[in-house]
């Protein structure tokens, strides 16, 4: 496993791998690597001839007073896991080099970029999608690997991927769980334990919306009310969205039909937390 920080030298063994027509597997990530992380490099793994992880806590995708600063970043044991499970290169550039002076191009993908998580984090999915144009072209992988845990950021790539005309396929990778339901996520770190188990509470709001729809429930909006009154009852949490929506446009439904998918953020103490679910049958 090689670890290579300057995009040019990323660039040159692409090229390579091009040339030897490898196929390419590329997973970003942001460090702290769980499980969540680990599913999409195994099927990256599972489904090329080279896998590539990035690590890159992107500064251009936290907003002012948030986290960048205290982000949990543990690259040694990151790269532990990326030789654990096979990975053939782990791109670890810095801001430097990735965002160098006079750095002037962004990637706006509208109106998709200002709704849902968009609306409390602006400039966030700027961020998000103007660093993942920057890795594919460094990194030009066949197949790009992406978790459902992050949702609307995985329908905003898949937006600009089709739009932009990058020569890549989007595969998006079901969320991973801890054994009580909490979705995976480097933030958790950030948790107490109360806060942890006040946590839960995202999850079980989706397991709820869920058995109201499979009780007949198709009424968004009643659904809605009863995940928010769940979730209320708990004075740590603080509600920052639940949204009911259709996958292209995000825009919101009233009544739930296959495809329609549920997503919540919600603040425990200063921690935001996000996660979702597909309704996928009816
Ligand atoms: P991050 O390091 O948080 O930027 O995440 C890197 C990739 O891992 C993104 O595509 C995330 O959606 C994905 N990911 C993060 N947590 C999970 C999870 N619990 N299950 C599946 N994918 C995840």
């Amino acid at each position: 496993m090689k670890l290579i920080s300057d995009p040019g030298k990323f660039i040159a063994i692409t090229e390579k791998a091009g040339k030897l027509k490898k196929n390419i597997g590329f997973v970003p990530t942001m460090g702290a690597l769980h499980a969540g992380h680990f599913s999409l490099i195994k099927q990256a793994r599972k489904e090329n001839d080279i896998v590539v992880v990035s690590i890159f806590v992107n500064p251009a995708q936290f907003g002012q007073g948030e986290d960048f600063k205290k982000y949990p970043r543990s690259f040694k044991q990151d790269t532990g896991f990326c030789r654990k499970l096979g990975v053939d290169f782990v791109f670890l550039p810095d801001k430097d080099n990735m965002y160098p002076q006079g750095y002037s191009t962004f990637v706006s993908v509208e109106p998709l970029s200002g709704l849902l998580c968009g609306h409390s984090r602006p400039g966030h999915f700027r961020g998000v999608a103007t660093v993942v144009a920057k890795l594919l072209n460094i990194v030009l992988p066949d197949t790009l690997y992406l978790g459902q845990k992050d949702a609307q950021q995985a329908i905003i790539i898949s937006r600009m991927v089709k739009d932009l005309n990058f020569p890549v396929k989007v595969k998006v990778m079901p969320t991973v769980r801890q054994e009580d339901g909490l979705a995976l996520s480097s933030r958790n770190a950030y948790l107490s334990k109360d806060q942890r188990s006040v946590a839960l509470v995202l999850y079980k709001a989706l397991r709820l919306a869920q058995c109201m729809v499979n009780n007949g429930q198709r009424n968004a909006a009643r659904i809605i009310s009863r995940m928010k009154q769940l979730i209320e009852k708990n004075k740590l949490a603080r509600i920052d969205y639940i949204a009911i929506v259709e996958q292209e446009q995000l825009k919101e439904v009233k009544k739930i039909i296959p495809g329609t998918l549920i997503a919540l953020a919600v603040k425990i103490g200063r921690t935001r937390l996000i996660d979702n679910i597909i309704i996928e049958h009816i």
